[in-house]
């Protein structure tokens, strides 16, 4: 059976500049063989749950100042619409034509680089507690049964006012927050990750919650929390990619 993943995808300039994370998000998914994809984006936040039901899915360029090559980028993977409106029926979700935003396509290109597997883009509820997320990702789990592969994709910490130069070394406020976060996955304390806000250094690691909530989907949908990546980009993207197999 397929695990969960919660996958930290940085900067949009992941999908074209080679680097740990880049380099190990194309090894894993060539492991990896779904039939299709649910993914739930920090980039698509909502308030009540949304679900695309587009067919061809378009390739949306959601960020501003980056080099041309990357807004020549298309990721023309397929949708699911069958797999979206049972997800609608199910899940009370609002179903809609909607692209793949970059939290959704830089991380797939990298897995999935034919662009052969369906997706279906999930919002991100962002007003909704911590306990409402996980069990979001508990009514996905049974999808992981039918060769779903289940992904939440924002970043474990991401305070953008706080960026450094590439290589800039990881400083102590962020892997506070980091090892926290891994202790608790780690040791399945599911009481404390519902209230990780609370956690060292949470609020300067996300002054905003949406890149750390996919991971409370990604938890809820899987079960035993393995961390198998571990880097950082710009001194404070964090690049964690956990597994809940
Ligand atoms: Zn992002």
């Amino acid at each position: 059976m397929l695990p969960s993943l919660f996958i930290s995808h940085g900067s949009p300039m992941l999908a074209l500049t080679p680097g740990p994370a880049h380099d190990f998000l194309r090894d894993f998914g060539a492991t990896l063989s779904p039939k299709a994809i649910v993914v739930v984006s920090a980039h698509w936040a909502s308030e009540r749950l949304l679900v695309s039901t587009s067919e061809r899915p378009e390739t949306i360029h959601d960020f501003g100042g980056f080099p041309r090559a990357l807004f020549e980028c298309q990721y023309p993977a397929p949708g699911d619409p069958e797999l979206a409106l049972k997800l609608a029926r199910k899940l009370n979700a609002v179903p809609l034509e909607r692209g793949l935003d970059h939290g959704a396509w830089v991380p797939l290109s990298l897995m999935f680089p034919a662009a052969d597997v369906p997706v279906v883009s999930l919002s991100l509820p962002v007003t909704w507690s911590n306990q409402d997320l996980v069990e979001l990702g508990e009514k996905l789990a049974k999808l992981r049964e039918e060769g779903v592969l289940v992904v939440g994709s924002g970043s474990l910490t991401h305070n953008l006012a706080e960026m450094q130069a590439q290589g800039t070394p990881m400083p102590a406020w962020v892997g506070e927050f980091s090892d926290w976060i891994f202790d608790k996955l780690t040791s399945g304390e599911r009481d404390a990750l519902l209230a990780w806000e609370t956690a060292p250094q949470a609020h300067r690691n996300h002054p905003t919650p949406e890149h750390f909530q996919p991971l409370l989907v990604a938890l809820g949908a899987g079960g035993e929390a393995s961390r198998l990546h571990h880097s950082v980009e710009h001194g404070v993207l964090a690049m964690d990619l956990y597994a809940f197999a």
